[in-house]
């Protein structure tokens, strides 16, 4: 069986700025206001024979929500975001956080700006498909520390209303 949840009515949202590196219109900071849609399906079990308790579900996807809520998304392993005295192939992304000022190019442009403001997103893009696809992987893991009976977690993460992208993670048996 599976369940629903609409983000909208539910208030799965988050409001972020981001760039799409290179991008004709989107290479420049803007925001949207996003809401996450989830679906899952698996097997009924448990005392109530819910497929999945709406309350965890809600609860788990309101904290990574949280978590972007209000900041610059900088996916970190982008080609085009070079980040002064960070090495994307040895440093660790969570220490970014901590610097007082990040200073960063985007397609050779030059930014500085408060490590707190952003969010250090171990991605290559902060586009929708990224994003879904990030938390479709962090929610699956963990509902996988609670539920054994999912078959799969399909998160949209959609950009205002009218566009976002899907991303379908299957659990292994
Ligand atoms: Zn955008």
């Amino acid at each position: 069986m599976k369940i629903m949840i609409n983000g909208i009515q539910s208030n799965l949202r988050f409001s972020s700025a981001h760039v799409i590196p290179g991008h004709e219109s989107c290479g420049y900071i803007h925001g949207h206001s996003y809401f996450v849609d989830v679906e899952i399906e698996g097997e009924r079990a448990g005392d109530f024979e819910f497929v999945v308790d709406f309350k965890d579900v809600k609860a788990y996807t309101k904290a990574i929500c949280n978590e972007l809520d209000h900041r610059l998304l900088i996916p970190v392993y982008n080609d085009l975001i070079d980040i002064k005295d960070f090495n994307k192939k040895s440093d660790s992304i969570f220490d970014l956080k901590e610097e007082k000022t990040v200073h960063f190019k985007i397609a050779g442009k030059g930014y500085s700006i408060p490590g707190e403001d952003c969010v250090f997103l171990p991605l290559p893009y902060s586009s929708a498909e990224e994003l879904s696809k990030f938390f479709a992987e962090t929610l699956t893991k963990k509902l996988a520390e609670k539920y054994d009976n999912l078959e799969y977690v399909a998160v949209g993460v959609n950009e205002g209303i009218g566009q976002g992208a899907i991303y379908k993670k299957v659990l292994d048996d």
